[in-house]
């Protein structure tokens, strides 16, 4: 059964697995996708914790990816700590549903009981491998085991298999990619309920996105792969299947996926840097898809309201933090001046110190610069904190110059400043980048001239001396 135009309502989800520091960037994207469909359909957008893994779990991942999500005002509306009509939104509090799902299949013919140790099963693999044979489990258990009850009975550790039928065609249709078809051949009697009693990913996946009444399952093109064992699973249990499309996978510059090596990939690194959530999710917005009118720069409502999966492009984009900083800058130029401040300070607390009339003046100076939040500290901590100079005995020199110059100003504008400036420039033979050095530790800045005549002509001999 597939699902065509049905009246339910639309519900999307992302599935994270809390085996790293946070939220990947990439799984970001593909919450924002899921996000947008869900909104601009009026439909729900839930999160599921995939912690079926316990290998590879790590504790506090879980709060570290939800407070993610909140922070790029990604709102779900059901997940691990939003109670909703399916809870609980975490596999490991499911664990009931997926034995009782196994052993419905195992009724059905559907799958079955495996004892196989893992001797067994590497000394299998290791003649494929010398035949040239596509590694895969040889349903011993299947044809050969006729006491299963009786070894179940006994305590015999045991895993329950996909048993996958020959020579089908598996086929799906990916709203992005067309109809894709696999060969069942190609497919592994895949592992469905391990032997500790946790499923493995696929029966996690297919019998909550069913239970939790998914309508959409859009993930990462790299579970292609994944997605005829689920609709093998789906034909199995005789549910109406979902819809899936796969989004591409954001790829370095150099068409490389994009990973711990060579990006930062944690979604809290790029906010921790003085990215905007706004402009990181207009700059992931535009992975895969353009505005119809070529826009860069559109709000999370306009993506919504214009957004199609289907116009989504499959080839990987490429992640360029380049232009990343770029929008950002857009952004923080088109920011209010007073939200801008608060998310300042809030990003780095070390701004407190900064004289609250002093950062109101210099802030409008910096805005038209800036890429990062966090280059507001560092164009600025000369002011509150000792800025560390290595000064040569020229730079000394100049420096008393530049003090005695500034010291006989009596009229402190940035014109008179101006003029100090480039009258000690000429007559030093220094650029201008000499002074900022002399002056802040620093060899460029804000302009240096509308920065003095803001901090005064007291603080600035402070500065100097
Ligand atoms: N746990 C998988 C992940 O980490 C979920 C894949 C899916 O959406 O089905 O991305």
């Amino acid at each position: 059964m597939v699902r065509q135009s049905s009246p339910q309502v639309v519900r999307t989800r992302i599935a994270p697995s809390p085996t790293g520091e946070d939220i990947h960037i990439g799984n970001l994207y593909t919450a924002l996708i899921n996000f947008a469909v869900a909104r601009k359909n009026k439909g729900q957008f839930i999160i599921r914790i995939e912690d079926t893994d316990r290998t590879r779990f790590v504790p506090g991942a879980e709060e570290k990816i939800l407070q993610s999500i909140k922070a790029f005002g990604l709102d779900y509306d059901e997940g691990p700590d939003k109670e909703g009509p399916y809870t609980p939104y975490r596999q490991s509090e499911r664990l009931e549903m997926y034995k009782k799902s196994a052993s419905e299949l195992v009724a059905k013919g559907h799958a079955y009981y495996c004892f196989c140790s893992k001797e067994r099963l590497d000394m299998v693999r290791a003649e494929q491998q010398s035949k040239k044979q596509l590694p895969r489990y040889d349903k011993y258990c299947l044809h050969e085991v006729k006491n299963t009850e009786e070894r179940i009975q006994r305590g015999e550790k045991y895993v329950i298999r996909l048993n996958v039928f020959p020579d089908q065609q598996v086929k799906f249709v990916d709203v992005i990619r067309g109809e894709i078809v696999f060969d069942s051949n190609q497919i592994d009697d895949q592992v469905l309920l391990k032997s500790d009693g946790y499923p493995t990913y696929h029966l996690g996946v297919v019998v909550d996105d069913h239970a939790m009444n998914i309508t959409h399952i859009i993930r990462a093109e790299e579970w292609i792969t994944s997605t005829p064992k689920h609709v093998l699973l789906y034909q199995a249990f005789g549910w109406e299947m979902p819809i899936f499309a796969h989004v591409p996978i954001l790829r370095n510059p150099d068409r490389s996926k994009l990973s711990k090596r060579k990006n930062p990939v944690w979604a809290s690194w790029y906010l921790e840097q003085g990215f905007l959530p706004e402009a990181i999710l207009n700059f992931l917005a535009l992975m895969g898809w353009s505005h119809p009118e070529e826009k860069e720069i559109f709000s999370l409502d306009e993506f919504i309201s214009l957004f199609d999966l289907k116009d989504v492009k499959p080839a990987g984009p490429i992640f360029d933090i380049q232009k990343l900083e770029w929008m950002n800058g857009v952004y923080i130029r088109n920011h209010q001046i007073s939200n801008l401040k608060s998310q300042i300070i809030q990003q780095d607390p070390r701004l407190e110190k900064l004289d609250d009339d002093l950062f109101d003046q210099l802030l409008p100076l910096a805005q038209t610069r800036m890429k990062k939040l966090n280059e507001f500290y560092e164009l600025t901590k000369y002011i509150f904190e000792k800025p560390q100079r290595e000064l040569s005995e020229k730079e000394k020199e100049i420096t008393e110059k530049l003090k005695n110059k500034l010291l006989t100003i009596e009229q402190w504008s940035n014109e008179t400043i101006l003029i100090t400036l480039k009258q000690v420039m000429e007559e030093e033979g220094v650029k201008m980048s000499v002074l900022y050095k002399v002056l802040t530790g620093s060899e460029h800045g804000l302009p240096l001239s509308d920065v003095l005549a803001i901090l005064g002509k007291e603080r600035v001999l402070t500065l100097l001396s």
